[in-house]
């Protein structure tokens, strides 16, 4: 596990670095998260994620839409949480995988820089973060 991560992790900063991504990285992540990965290469592509800044403080979260017909949003920090079932199913429980597809989006798009981005104020940010 803590391998996949360091590998992830440097694939990331090289995306991050080029704000693109090669065939060879993609076929990286795809090994790493597998099934994952690919729904999360759809949701980014249908623009299916929005990072929320508070201001003034710059913190933020991101809002990553489900795939399902409901489309639902999850509040997601790509690298530690996600308030979708499947992250306290399969990662928090079970500790079967390393992220869920909405956490993968959210770093690929925040990545590639390929999201909408709104600002609310600080006031509004700690409410939906009071809500998690
Ligand atoms: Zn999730």
């Amino acid at each position: 596990m803590k391998t996949c991560l360091a590998v992830a992790e440097t694939v990331w900063k090289d995306i991050e670095a080029t704000r693109s991504v090669t065939n060879d990285q993609l076929a990286i992540m795809h090994f790493l998260f597998g099934k994952n990965f690919e729904r999360a290469t759809r949701i980014v592509d249908q623009r299916g994620v929005k990072k929320i800044s508070g201001e003034p403080s710059g913190r933020s979260i991101f809002q990553v839409v489900g795939e399902s017909r409901k489309k639902e949003e999850y509040l997601c920090f790509p690298e530690h949480y996600c308030a979708c079932y499947s992250f306290f199913y399969d990662i928090v429980n079970r500790g079967e995988q390393l992220c869920c597809k909405h956490q993968l989006a959210a770093r690929l798009a925040s990545s590639v820089g390929t999201y909408t981005h709104a600002r609310i104020p600080d006031e509004e940010l700690a409410l939906l973060l009071s809500r998690l």
